[in-house]
C-alpha cells in the first residue's frame, strides 16, 4: 500500500500570502499533474488536499497512449514504466477450469504512431505518488488535511477560505484557482455550476484491492456472466504490477451497497471457484454507481474546473483518469503562458473547447 512520508508537517511549509500564483484544490491525479506542469514552468503552485494522505485505492489503472505522452513530458514516465507493466492476457474460467485466453486489446497497426503504443497498467495510488514526488522535486508544495471551504473572486484575485483538520481556518488570496477536487467538487458548487448528465441505466459495481492465494499473476482473470450463478454478472481480478494485489471489478447487487471486507470475500467465493479464505486481505473496497456527466462550463472568471470535477465517466472505458490528466496538461501550459509570458487571457477560454 502507498506510503506518504511527505504529508507529515506539510502545514509548516504552507506558503504565505502573495507566494502562490495558482492554488490547486485536490491532490488526485488531475491536481498533481497540473501542479507538476505549472511548477516546471516556474509558476508558483500550491496544492491543498482534504485527505491526510494521498488516496490509497487502485481505481484508474490504465494509462492510455496520449496520457503516457503527457506524463512523459512531465518527466514521470520512466518511473511509471518501472512501476507498471503491460496488460496481461485475459483468462476465462468456467466451472473451476481454465476456459481460454484472449486479448482485451489487439495491437492496431493503423493506429497513429506513438512512443507508447500500448496501454500501461499502474495502480492509481502509485501514479499519484510518482506525480507527488515529481512535484516536490520541482518545488511545488502539497498541504494535506486542508480543505477548500469556500471561495470568493474579484476581477483581480480569488480569495480561498481553507479549513484545516485541527479546526483552524485561513484565507489565501491567489491570482488563479483550479478545482481538481473530484466528482463532488466544492469548487464547482461554490461557482454554482451544474453537472448535466445521464445515468444511462448503468449497473452499479464493486471495485476493490485484494490479495488472493492460489491465483497466477500472469493473467487478468474473468468469470463471465452465468445465468445459473444468480444472474448478477461477471467478476474480474487483475494483478497489479509492483504489488501482491489484484484489482477486483464486479457488477453489484443492491445488497452489496453496504460493502464490508467480509462481503468482498463472499462475493469472490460466490462468483468464482475460489473459497472465501483464499482472500487473505481486502485492502480497499468501493461500491459505486457509474454515470456520464459534464459540467455546464469549465471556467468562471479566475477559477477553473478540471478532471472529475468537470466530467464523470463510467469506468469501463478507462477514461476517468486519462481525460483528467489530459485536462491538466492542456490547462497547465495555457496558465503558464498567461502568468509567465503575457499571453492574452483569451487563451484560457480555449481550455474548455
Ligand atoms: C470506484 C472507482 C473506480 C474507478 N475506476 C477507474 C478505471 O478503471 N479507469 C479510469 O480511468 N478511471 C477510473 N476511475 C476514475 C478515476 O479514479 C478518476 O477519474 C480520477 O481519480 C479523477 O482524478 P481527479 O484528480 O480529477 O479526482 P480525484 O481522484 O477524486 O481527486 C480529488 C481529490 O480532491 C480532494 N478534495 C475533494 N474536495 C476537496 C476540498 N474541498 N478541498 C481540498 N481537497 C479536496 C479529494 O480528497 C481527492 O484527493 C474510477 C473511480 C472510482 C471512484
Amino acid at each position: 500500500m502507498p506510503t506518504d512520508p511527505q504529508h507529515a508537517g506539510a502545514r509548516r511549509g504552507a506558503p504565505v500570502q502573495g507566494a502562490v500564483d495558482v492554488l490547486v484544490v485536490g491532490a488526485g491525479p488531475t491536481g498533481l499533474a497540473l501542479a507538476c506542469d505549472l511548477a516546471r514552468r516556474g509558476v508558483r503552485t500550491h496544492v491543498v488536499e482534504a485527505g491526510e494522505r494521498l488516496f490509497g485505492g487502485s481505481r484508474g489503472k490504465s494509462l492510455q497512449p496520449r496520457t503516457q505522452e503527457a506524463l512523459d513530458d512531465l518527466g514521470v514516465m520512466d518511473a511509471l514504466r518501472a512501476a507498471g507493466g503491460p496488460f496481461p492476457p485475459m483468462q476465462t474460467w468456467r466451472d473451476g477450469r481454465r476456459d481460454g485466453t484472449w486479448r482485451l486489446l489487439e495491437p492496431d497497426p493503423g493506429a497513429p504512431v506513438s512512443r507508447f503504443p500500448e496501454p500501461w497498467l499502474v495502480p492509481q495510488w502509485r501514479t499519484q505518488e510518482i506525480l507527488r514526488d515529481r512535484l516536490l522535486a520541482l518545488g511545488g508544495t502539497v498541504e494535506h488535511g486542508t480543505r477548500l471551504a469556500s471561495l470568493h473572486q474579484t476581477d483581480r484575485h480569488v480569495l480561498a477560505e481553507l479549513a484545516h483538520d485541527d479546526g483552524s481556518r485561513r484565507t489565501l488570496t491567489v491570482p488563479y484557482l483550479v478545482g481538481c477536487d473530484g466528482g463532488r467538487s466544492t469548487v464547482r458548487d461554490a461557482l454554482g455550476i451544474a453537472m448535466k448528465g445521464e445515468d444511462g441505466g448503468l449497473h452499479p459495481a464493486v471495485v476493490a484491492d485484494v490479495r488472493i492465494r492460489g491465483l497466477d499473476r500472469d493473467h487478468w482473470h474473468i468469470w463471465l456472466d452465468d445465468p445459473d450463478a444468480r444472474g448478477v454478472g461477471s467478476l474480474l481480478l487483475c494483478p497489479l504490477p509492483g504489488t501482491d494485489d489484484f484489482q477486483l471489478n464486479a457488477r453489484a447487487d443492491d445488497e452489496e451497497r453496504d460493502l464490508t471486507p467480509e462481503a468482498v470475500r463472499q462475493l469472490i467465493a460466490a462468483r468464482t471457484h475460489l473459497p472465501a479464505d483464499a482472500v487473505t486481505d481486502v485492502l480497499w473496497h468501493s461500491y459505486y454507481e457509474p454515470r456520464t456527466a459534464l459540467a455546464e462550463r469549465f471556467r468562471d472568471g479566475r477559477v477553473f474546473l478540471a478532471g472529475d470535477a468537470a466530467h464523470a465517466h463510467p469506468p469501463g472505458g478507462g477514461q476517468g483518469l486519462n481525460i483528467s490528466v489530459q485536462d491538466a496538461y492542456n490547462l497547465g501550459w495555457k496558465l503558464g503562458q498567461v502568468l509567465r509570458h503575457h499571453a492574452p487571457d483569451a487563451l484560457l477560454d480555449s481550455y474548455e473547447a
